[in-house]
């Protein structure tokens, strides 16, 4: 029997909707709308169209947005002095560095100086720190959004075995801690692992992140597994011949065939990672209202 679909487009807008819902309270109730603010350094295509895409979101769910644009020769000190005064600034609750930066600029060091509380991205040491001590923090967007694409489907998490491929900072490791926090039994795989076939073939849950078009096939899946395919890798013309040439790390159509649920690519996790950026900044901006609200206190009560 097919595989079903689990259908990233339609979850992600009934999130996107209910964000939509919550902002709208939450400028009803602070006089003041969530603020995320994006910041793109240099001119790479691919770069523009996702901040093009996110200054979009945010508008549709009622969220002011802020679009910050360096030029690509920008040096370490311009691009943190732009963090420094979006950290600083009230109206902003959110701050994305886009990533990748030119090759001069060290990214993890600039992602590090964005505020913890602003950190939608949930990539600072601060917030990655927090989810390994499985203590409340701002979850990476995609990631998190394989967690909602679960509970959607239905898939039962603990107890669970489950097997992430890829190791990424920004995908495989957070995954794998959202998992272990869920009470999944967790394998990580990586390029060194000697017999990916019989780890992947153990999972219940099977999760892939690695940047390969179509590596895992029906030999890397068990029957009834639920499979994840996080890969976003564009084909050549002549490689996509008259299909869309965007395919995922899995061979979908093989592995349907064996999966009990299956994320397509296009339309799986992809349209996740914005609907729960647009998640993240709504919680931003609550925890930044919430701490406002204490300090006014604080300074109302007599010592
Ligand atoms: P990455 O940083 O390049 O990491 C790839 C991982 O795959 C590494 O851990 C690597 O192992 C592992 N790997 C490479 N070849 C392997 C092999 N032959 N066998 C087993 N493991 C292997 O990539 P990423 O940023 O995590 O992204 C992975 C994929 O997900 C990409 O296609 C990306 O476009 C996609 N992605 C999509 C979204 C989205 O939908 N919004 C978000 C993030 C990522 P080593 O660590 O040993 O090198």
């Amino acid at each position: 029997m097919a595989a079903k679909i689990i259908d990233g487009r339609a979850i992600a807008a009934r999130v996107r909707g209910e964000v939509a819902e919550q902002t709208r309270a939450f400028t009803d109730r602070h006089g003041r709308r969530p603020g995320l603010a994006t910041v793109l350094v240099g001119e790479d295509p691919a770069s523009a169209v996702y901040v093009g895409a996110k200054q979009r979101a945010c508008r549709e769910v009622g969220m002011e947005p802020f679009d910050r644009r360096l030029a690509a020769e920008s040096s370490f000190e311009d691009v943190a002095a732009e963090l420094e005064q979006l950290n600083n600034d009230p109206a902003v609750n959110g701050v994305l560095l886009q990533l990748p930066l030119p090759g001069h600029l060290d990214s993890g060091a600039l992602t590090a100086m964005i505020a913890a509380e602003k950190d939608v991205d949930g990539l600072t040491p601060v917030n990655a720190g927090l989810l390994a001590l499985g203590s409340p923090g701002l979850r990476p967007c995609t990631p998190a959004g394989v967690m909602v694409l679960l509970a959607d489907a239905g898939v039962e998490i603990e107890g669970a075995e489950a097997v992430v491929v890829g190791r990424s900072n920004l995908f495989g490791k957070p995954m794998a801690q959202l998992l272990l926090g869920a009470d999944a039994t967790v394998t990580s795989c990586h390029s060194r692992t000697r017999d990916l076939a019989g780890v992947c073939a153990r999972a219940d849950i099977l999760i892939a992140a690695i940047g390969r078009p179509r590596m895992l096939g029906a030999e890397h899946v068990k029957r009834g597994a639920v499979v994840i395919d996080v890969g976003m890798n564009r084909l050549t013309p002549e490689q996509a011949g008259n299909k869309s040439g965007l395919v995922g790390d899995v061979d979908h159509e093989a592995v349907s065939e064996i999966a009990s649920a299956i994320t397509p690519v296009p339309g799986g996790v992809g349209p996740m990672t914005i609907a729960m950026l647009l998640t993240n900044t709504l919680q931003a901006a609550r925890y930044q209202a919430e701490l406002e609200r204490m300090f006014d206190e604080m300074d109302r009560s007599p010592s």
